[in-house]
């Protein structure tokens, strides 16, 4: 249950319901908020004058549900946001990682020459194996943030465990949790407590219910700013890298309040299929899309086979276009 505290309301018996129904309280700009199990449905009458309104839920998907927050929440990323009342469609590309001053720089040089507003890639990177490229580390963070200075584009990159957490909130401007992070309660708690946007990224083995569960932990630690990832899931099917569960797309926007970004490139994890998939993807009517390339792809430290080359980018780009326009979105 969500409970929106009458403003001026006695400070006890809001502690009083916070420990009988085992709250987490939650104080915005515009609320004082309760969120208690979903499991309770009534409140005691005797508290009756402390609410405002009560939004009784039906699983814990509760601040990120429809239900609560009818519009899906506007995000800021840079100087555009997404969500809200905006039709915008954040195109976000760039390589898996950041491996040189001249790989990033002719990256940002492609989203400067196709118009796009944001630079994405890993210095921390989560990868399966001890012996793969582990990201550049603190070294990448700061040629990310060499380009935003020279280019102005937002920087969008990824925490991979709490070694590092602080760095990467403090100097992103938009805090990537990947797939494999996305169950890590260190970070999903800090993010809560930061005020950068948040890109959570679906777990390959979790439901779409522990997926918002998880965005729900970030929410309830104060931070409205998130953004969902869908990168794919792993099922039977072994000619793809996983599946994109588009199916789950369209579960979200029925029922989610938060903008929803689709990564093609992970999902397929070859980048013949990338164009299509990414198509599609725009097609679903969606806040973003998260594309790698890279400007060789073939030498790639991590996720060679996924990326794009420039030229295959702008491609792509020209059909977006198109398919933009044709479901109402402007692509920044
Ligand atoms: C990435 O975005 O490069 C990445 C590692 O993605 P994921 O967490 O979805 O595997
Ligand atoms: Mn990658």
């Amino acid at each position: 249950m969500i409970i929106h505290v009458k403003k001026n309301s006695n400070q006890s018996s809001i502690k009083e319901i916070a420990t009988k129904y085992e709250a987490v309280e939650l104080i915005t700009t515009e609320n004082h908020i309760l969120v208690t199990p979903s499991s309770v449905k009534k409140i005691d009458d005797k508290y009756q004058d402390v609410i405002e309104h009560a939004w009784v839920s039906d699983s814990d998907i509760q601040l990120a549900s429809r239900k609560y927050k009818s519009q899906t929440r506007e995000v800021k990323i840079g100087d555009y946001a997404i969500g809200g009342d905006s039709r915008n469609t954040f195109v976000i590309i760039g390589p898996c990682g950041v491996e040189s001053q001249e790989q990033i720089e002719s990256t940002a040089q492609l989203i400067k020459e196709c118009g796009l507003h944001s630079l994405r890639a890993g210095s921390f990177k989560p990868r399966t194996s001890p012996y793969s490229f582990q990201g550049m580390g603190i070294e990448g963070l700061q040629l990310l943030l060499e380009m935003r200075k020279k280019y102005g584009f937002p920087i969008v990159t990824e925490v991979r465990d709490s070694s590092h957490i602080d760095a990467v909130i403090e100097y992103a401007d938009v805090v990537q949790i990947g797939a494999k992070a996305m169950y890590d309660h260190g970070i999903l708690r800090k993010c809560g407590k930061s005020k950068k946007p948040i890109l959570l990224k679906r777990g390959f083995g979790s439901t779409l219910q522990e997926f918002v569960q998880a965005a729900e932990f970030i929410l309830s630690g104060g931070n409205n700013q998130v953004i969902l990832c869908e990168r794919g899931i792993r099922t039977f099917e072994t000619k793809s890298r996983f599946t994109l569960d588009l199916c789950g797309v369209s579960y979200l926007k029925e029922n989610i309040n938060l903008p929803i970004i689709l990564d093609p490139s992970h999902a397929m994890g070859y980048a013949y299929g990338v164009p299509d998939l990414a198509r599609a993807c725009m097609a679903m009517d969606v806040e973003g899309l998260l594309i790698e390339v890279h400007p060789n792809p073939k030498v790639a430290k991590s996720d060679a086979s996924q990326q794009l080359t420039h030229a295959e980018f702008k491609k792509l780009y020209d059909t977006l276009k198109l398919i933009a326009t044709a479901v109402n979105r402007v692509i920044v």
